[in-house]
């Protein structure tokens, strides 16, 4: 199950389903979803590994790579199986 960030896009994500992104540097944690990741257009389309790759820390100078993570509260099993 290691690879959900290349199998899934922004688009697969359930509407609540909320991702976890941690600061590399800085610890930040933040939540995204799939509103408020598809802002621009044509984003859905993204695997949630580029998503993680482009992700950069808002905090004020730090800029940091961030991690991607599943929100313990939405089970792997369950995400999987929200999608079929
Ligand atoms: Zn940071």
């Amino acid at each position: 199950m290691g690879n959900w960030k290349t199998k899934y896009k922004v688009g697969d994500l359930a509407d609540k389903q909320r991702i976890e992104m941690i600061c590399k540097k800085c610890s930040r944690l933040v939540y995204i979803t799939k509103a408020t990741t598809c802002t621009v257009r044509g984003r859905e389309q993204l695997y949630l590994d580029e998503i993680e790759n482009r992700a950069r820390c808002k905090a004020q100078g730090c800029r940091g790579r961030m991690r991607m993570a599943m929100d313990r509260q939405y089970e792997m099993s369950g995400f999987v199986g929200g999608l079929a």
